[in-house]
């Protein structure tokens, strides 16, 4: 096999879909792999729709992911001069014809045929006019022939293709001298010299009139693989409603980046029953033969598996570290990167399933004033524990290190002065005092990162909530 050569070729209209970010894993993959080059091209040749932040938004999204390209970003727009000569050399190989049908009259007679129960392809009205540069406001169109396979075999769908006949003569160029998608991207992945294109199922449709173009500019089309496009567990296709769809919308739901680039890769493609890849793995091991055709169900449970998989491997100060953005948004304030944090990140990190849940599970720790659940404060903050709360505060306040053994010590001298009174009975209500709910890590540890004085202030308050009580 000569250098094989991938592409990604986003257009830059929105945010990046996760299927595209899996496109985009794919071709990495495989340029890894056979040790070819991943190109970069952003096809922004939609003046109206592209814009600079959806391309930033897809950058950061690539490289968040750790897919890295060898060349690019190239910008499809700068190639106009080539999409233009391309037109010009089909245009003199007769391969390609002016037509002066007008929006309005294609429409007309599409209406008709359709009203006359056909199925409507371009009726090559101008095909054999012979129209020259000189006719005025005009399309250029790809002659095809009348019939004839247009097909290649597919390495993900197999045989694939479609007769000319079903696809008519279809403009590769606007009236203004704008290259229609499907010209542009055949000229570019021509020249770029892409050996494999590998893309979503959206495109299988696309690629008999892009074979006709190859064989139009006398070139060998590249091998195409369509990959099949991601659906919701239900089976339903991706909801920007119900669904999170883009790389960010996970960011911010607190996945952390190898989770999300290990699940995509394995959403139709599998190696055995392996389910967790390092990235050095997905480059040694993938490969397109593996790729699964029918539609690649998200299976929301494993990527939160995955997720806990790398919470669990991460050093405790960068988790620290991508903790702090999410408990700063949980609280509305800066929560500074320090020694406490990454103590709690270490205690916390067997909890949260995503860097948001987690930080919602440890907003007690940032909060100024704990937000007491009535609940939890009704069940527990009673009268009867309130001696033993005392005796542990006074405790607590005596103590000159503070460690989690030391605080042990003081809760079982507590407990034995209570009568031998059971460790839940004192620990509950000392989770309520100082987490305001029922819910945290062994109380011990969490008063250790707590800190003494923030322990006894908030067992203070929850004593004054006990006398309100
Ligand atoms: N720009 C096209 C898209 O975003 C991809 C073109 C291709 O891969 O051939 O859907």
């Amino acid at each position: 096999m000569s250098e094989v050569r991938t592409r990604f070729a986003p257009s830059p209209t929105g945010f990046l879909h996760v299927g595209s970010a899996r496109t985009a894993l794919f071709n990495w993959a495989f340029a890894r792999r056979y040790g070819g080059k991943l190109l970069l091209r952003i096809e922004d040749t939609d003046r109206d729709r592209s814009t600079p932040e959806s391309e930033r938004a897809v950058i950061e999204g690539l490289e968040w992911l750790g897919i890295d390209w060898d060349e690019g970003p190239l910008r499809q727009s700068a190639f106009a001069d080539r999409h233009r000569a391309a037109v010009e050399r089909l245009l003199a190989s007769g391969s390609a014809y002016r037509c002066v049908c007008t929006a309005a009259q294609l429409e007309e007679r599409r209406q008709a045929t359709i009203a006359a129960g056909e199925k409507w392809t371009y009726d090559r009205r101008c095909r054999d006019l012979d129209l020259g540069a000189d006719v005025g406001p005009h399309t250029v169109r790809l002659r095809l022939p009348k019939s004839g396979d247009l097909g290649w075999d597919d390495l993900v769908f197999g045989k694939s293709g479609q007769d000319a006949s079903e696809i008519g003569d279809r403009i590769i160029q606007r009236s203004d001298g704008q290259p229609l998608y499907h010209l542009a991207v055949v000229v570019d992945d021509l020249a770029m010299g892409i050996t494999h294109v590998i893309r979503g199922a959206d495109h299988h449709p696309n690629t008999p009139l892009q074979i006709a173009l190859y064989r139009a500019l006398e070139a060998e089309p590249p091998e195409f693989a369509h990959v099949p496009l991601i659906v919701a567990a239900s089976g339903k296709k991706l909801s920007k409603r119900r669904d999170p769809v883009s790389v960010q919308n996970f960011r911010e739901q607190g996945y952390l980046a190898p989770a999300l680039r290990n699940w995509l890769i394995r959403i139709g493609w599998s190696h055995g029953d392996q389910e967790v890849f390092s990235s050095d793995e997905i480059c040694a091991l993938f490969d397109l033969a593996a790729v699964n055709r029918s539609a690649a169900r998200a299976d929301g449970d494993k990527l939160l598996w995955l997720n806990q998989h790398y919470l669990k491997e991460l050093p405790a100060s960068s988790l620290a570290e991508m903790l702090a953005p999410f408990l700063s948004a949980e609280v509305g304030r800066e929560v500074p990167v320090n020694a406490e944090l990454t103590a709690l990140a270490e205690l916390q990190r067997e909890r949260g399933k995503t860097l948001s849940e987690m930080a919602r599970l440890s907003r007690w720790f940032v909060v100024e004033e704990v937000d007491y659940d009535a609940k939890a404060v009704a069940k527990h903050l009673k009268p009867t524990v309130e001696p033993a709360l005392r005796e542990l505060r006074d405790g607590l306040a005596k103590l000159d290190t503070w460690s989690r053994d030391a605080i042990e010590a003081v809760f079982l001298s507590v407990l034995s002065a209570q009568g031998d009174m059971k460790m839940g009975r004192l620990a509950q209500p000392v989770r309520v005092a100082v987490t305001g709910g029922t819910v945290s890590p062994g109380i011990f540890e969490t008063l250790d990162v707590l800190g003494q004085s923030r322990t006894l202030a908030r067992i203070n308050r929850a004593l004054e909530l006990i006398d309100v009580g």
